[in-house]
């Protein structure tokens, strides 16, 4: 299994460095600035970047293959993205009204939305979205890999189990173990985009760094970084190394709420660097977590418009999971529902959105992950890093890939995407 299909270069617009690309009939446009590319060629892309060129001849019998299973698949993504006639409150009906003529969300939409309460309301409402999600993305779906590579952190995140403070068993991997963990996880599982975590820890300094990103990269994967707030001049280096994309929350919109849980630093610091990075050049991946307490029903829709705002690629947010050890363990859990709502809403205020069901996320209930992408989420992230380190990464309790193998994890995945009629095209940019 592929976790991407090859797509044929159809248009090149030399000036942008931008190629429109063809999947059985269905258009992307990608990035092509990581090789020399012309019309006709079969590529790999990611995230919208193209990751490597292709053999015509492999690409044609990989496209063989899946010519009729993508035409099912997409037909089965039809049909479970069609909207039920049923009645609906006049407000929220005028919201979703608004979603399907395309006209673009106030805050004031989005908190009616929030209002819902009856069910038969919700499941029509997320039913809009994924029907919003189908007629944007047709059925595409990424899946990039995560390694987390070290679990040393100099920060004190008040909801995070890896935070200076806590005691726990730390681990840093080697240079090498981290380029053999990339390697299996593109030899073992076809992956095309790998995202590379770890704990705001400075051993792994920029020439470490570097070399880890320059050496994934030459593995023919769209290289994410997920390194916390480091320096400009990192990421800069990283970009130049061949990193494409970063992983970088803003966490909460609520500059008070998170001074308090990051304590030391300020918010629009960390929106200084997020606007750097994204113009950088980097695909940007940012959002924030759900359910902090003092986090108010209006935070978080701040929260949704302030990710906009930003102008991120993939929206990655999650639920507060209360960990044992931390301030925030004490916690309310945060409902489902309310994330499916985040989820939805967000589809609806960026329907060209790319949403991301997060580790975290998955961890809320063993249907998480096809609740939330039945509700308007498009991609999503498998945690491929060795076992004996991945049990010590304890950002939050019960991560969900911990009670599986990877390769269960995979399989689970795949069987997954495809009861849903999703296939791994590139999402495009
Ligand atoms: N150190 C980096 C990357 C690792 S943490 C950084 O902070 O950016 C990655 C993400 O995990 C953070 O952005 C945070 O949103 C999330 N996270 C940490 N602890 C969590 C918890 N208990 N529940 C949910 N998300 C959590
Ligand atoms: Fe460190 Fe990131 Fe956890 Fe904060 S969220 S303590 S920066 S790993």
């Amino acid at each position: 299994m592929c976790y991407v299909l090859p797509a044929e270069v159809v248009e090149i617009d030399k000036i942008k460095n931008i190629g429109i690309v063809d999947y059985f009939g269905e258009k992307r446009k990608v990035l092509l600035d990581l090789d020399d590319v012309r019309v006709g060629d079969y590529i790999y892309a990611q995230g919208g970047v193209m990751v490597r060129k292709l053999d015509k001849t492999e690409a044609l019998e990989i496209l063989e293959v899946w010519k009729d299973l993508f035409l099912e698949l997409k037909r089965k993504d039809q049909e479970l993205s069609k909207i039920s006639e049923k009645e609906l409150p006049a407000n929220i009906l005028e919201v979703l009204q608004k979603v399907n003529l395309k006209k673009t969300l106030t805050k004031q939409d989005v908190k009616a939305l929030f209002g819902i309460k009856n069910p038969k309301e919700m499941e029509v409402m997320l039913e809009v979205a994924n029907h919003v999600r189908q007629r944007t993305h047709g059925n595409s779906c990424c899946v990039h890999g995560i390694i987390e590579f070290s679990n040393y952190c100099t920060q004190n995140c008040y909801y995070c189990g890896i935070r200076k403070n806590y005691d726990l068993n730390r681990y840093r991997m080697s240079v090498d173990e981290i380029v053999a963990a990339a390697k299996s996880a593109v030899d073992k599982y076809n992956f095309k985009a790998l995202c590379l975590q770890s704990g705001e820890d400075f051993w792994h300094d920029d020439d470490k760094l570097e070399e880890i990103v320059r050496r994934v990269r030459e593995l023919e994967v769209l290289v994410f970084v997920s390194i916390g707030s480091r320096s400009v001049e990192t990421y800069q280096r990283l970009y130049n190394a061949g990193a494409r994309a970063a992983l970088l929350r803003f966490e909460t919109s609520n500059e008070k709420l998170f001074a308090k849980l990051r304590p030391g630093t300020k918010l629009q610091d960390r929106i200084n660097l997020i606007k750097s990075i994204k113009d950088m050049g980097y695909i940007l991946s940012t959002g924030f977590i759900v359910g902090l307490p003092e986090q108010t029903e209006d935070d978080i829709i701040n929260s949704i418009f302030l990710t906009t705002e930003l102008k991120a690629d993939m929206y990655s947010f999650g639920p507060l999971i209360p960990t044992i050890g931390t301030p925030l363990a004490d916690a309310e859990k945060v409902a489902a529902e309310t994330m499916l709502k985040v989820i939805a809403a967000t589809r609806f205020v960026n329907p060209d959105a790319n949403i991301l069901v997060t580790t975290a996320l998955e961890t809320l209930s063993d249907q998480a992950k096809r609740e939330a992408l039945a509700a308007g989420a498009n991609s999503l992230m498998i945690d491929v890093t060795p076992v004996e380190f991945q049990e010590m990464y304890k950002i939050y309790d019960n991560k969900a890939s911990l009670h599986n193998k990877t390769d269960k994890v995979v399989q689970d995945t795949i069987a997954l995407l495809a009861s849903l009629g999703r296939a791994p095209t590139d999402l495009g940019i």
